[in-house]
């Protein structure tokens, strides 16, 4: 029997500075910690590797995440690399994509990182407007997104992403309308844009509930969603999940695994897992992640193994989210399984979600609220 092809995702825990809408598990980048850190990641890789990794599981994608794994040196990132191919067996055409804050990056390093076998450079832009970024707490300026867009592709990478945030404090239908309008003169492969979320114990949360800072506007994000989608369709790209919008042939391979139900190993501290049907995550604290590894222990906190019909409700809600969409019949399967047949119907009836054939999806209006039909269906 072939197995599945496995995800290998890799969490960089820092960050020069925390962004004030950011509620990832991170620590701010200095030399000690990611030098500690890069040890541990190294041993988690040998350990993890002899653990879960079969004879025969081809890993048909890395990703490194974060964080911002180009806080780490470049000779760090391509150890990290060398250790993964030492001990997992990549597949032939691996895509193997790093996440980059634009002004932590020169040509030369995304040189190195193309020589060290990396195929997609994954830019943090957020805005091509200065002034949002301000508002958001986010360091950097927009022209140091142009530049590392342009130094990638001097640099061989041909599969470039860049990820945008919208509904932010003070933009407006127009300002976004002309950040989407310059990131398609930088011409990515790929584009994610995702509607600002506030989570709780951020300094944006804070900013708004003390009113120095308006709250996001969920029509004008229903609006930007779907300029969005009118601009980048116009513009040749698909929108193949509620989120990402890609080139014909450019989906990202590996957040596919995510949403298909596909199993991934996360490494790193807060790094989640999917494996033989059962979840489990990396304890979220970097000293304590060290010192598991400096046992030569797994530093994994919990795991929860999946009975089979949280397995297809997972992949019933995750799938929804995609073009390509679902069986009918699961999503029939999962309504049954949980009692769900009359939200279900409704969903249906409302034309939030559309069948078509033997598959189903969430339609256009459907992925507007797609996070409310997820947690319906939930
Ligand atoms: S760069 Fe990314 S991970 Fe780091 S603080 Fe900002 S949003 Fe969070």
């Amino acid at each position: 029997m072939t197995l599945p092809p496995l995800g290998l995702y890799l969490h960089i825990p820092f960050c020069r500075q925390r962004c004030d809408f950011c509620a990832f598990y991170l620590e701010i980048h200095r030399e000690g910690r990611a030098e500690a850190f890069v040890r541990s990641l190294i041993q988690e890789i040998r350990l993890s590797a002899q653990e879960y990794v079969a004879a025969g599981r081809n890993i048909q994608s890395v990703y490194l995440g974060g964080g911002t794994p180009t806080a780490l040196a470049t000779t760090q990132l391509l150890a990290i690399l060398s250790e993964i191919r030492t001990h997992f067996p990549l597949a032939l055409y691996c895509e193997i994509t790093v996440e980059a804050h634009p002004s932590t990056i020169s040509e030369q390093h995304l040189a190195q990182l193309r020589q060290g076998g990396v195929t997609r450079m994954s830019f943090g832009a957020e805005s091509m407007e200065d002034s949002d970024l301000t508002r958001i707490g986010r360091p950097g300026a927009v022209h140091q997104t142009i530049i590392a867009v342009d130094q990638a592709r001097a640099a061989g990478f041909t599969n470039i992403n860049l990820d945008l945030m919208y509904g932010l404090p003070g933009q407006s239908l127009k300002g976004w309308q002309g950040t989407l309008a310059r990131c398609l003169a930088l011409a990515p492969t790929h584009l994610s844009c995702y509607a600002l979320t506030v989570e709780e114990d951020t300094k944006l949360a804070t900013d708004i509930r003390r009113g120095r800072s308006p709250a996001p506007d969920e029509g004008l994000q229903i609006d930007m969603d779907k300029a969005a989608q009118q601009i980048l369709g116009d513009a040749g790209y698909e929108r193949y999940e509620v989120s990402n919008y890609a080139k014909p042939g450019y989906a990202c391979r590996h957040n596919l695994l995510y949403w298909t139900n596909g199993e991934y190993l996360g490494l790193g501290p807060s790094a989640q897992s999917y494996l033989n049907g059962t979840r489990f995550g990396n304890v979220a604290d970097l000293a304590a992640y060290n010192a598991s590894l400096a046992e030569s222990r797994l530093p994994i906190e919990d795991h929860t193994k999946l009975s089979e019909e949280e397995q297809l409700r997972d992949a019933v809600i995750f799938g929804l989210r995609l073009i390509q969409g679902i069986p009918t019949h699961h999503l029939h399967q999962h309504a049954a399984n949980y009692g769900l047949a009359s939200v279900t119907a409704r969903l249906l009836t409302d034309q939030l979600i559309e069948e078509e054939g033997e598959r189903s999806r969430l339609s256009a209006r459907g992925r507007l609220l797609a996070d409310t039909i997820a947690g319906q269906l939930y």
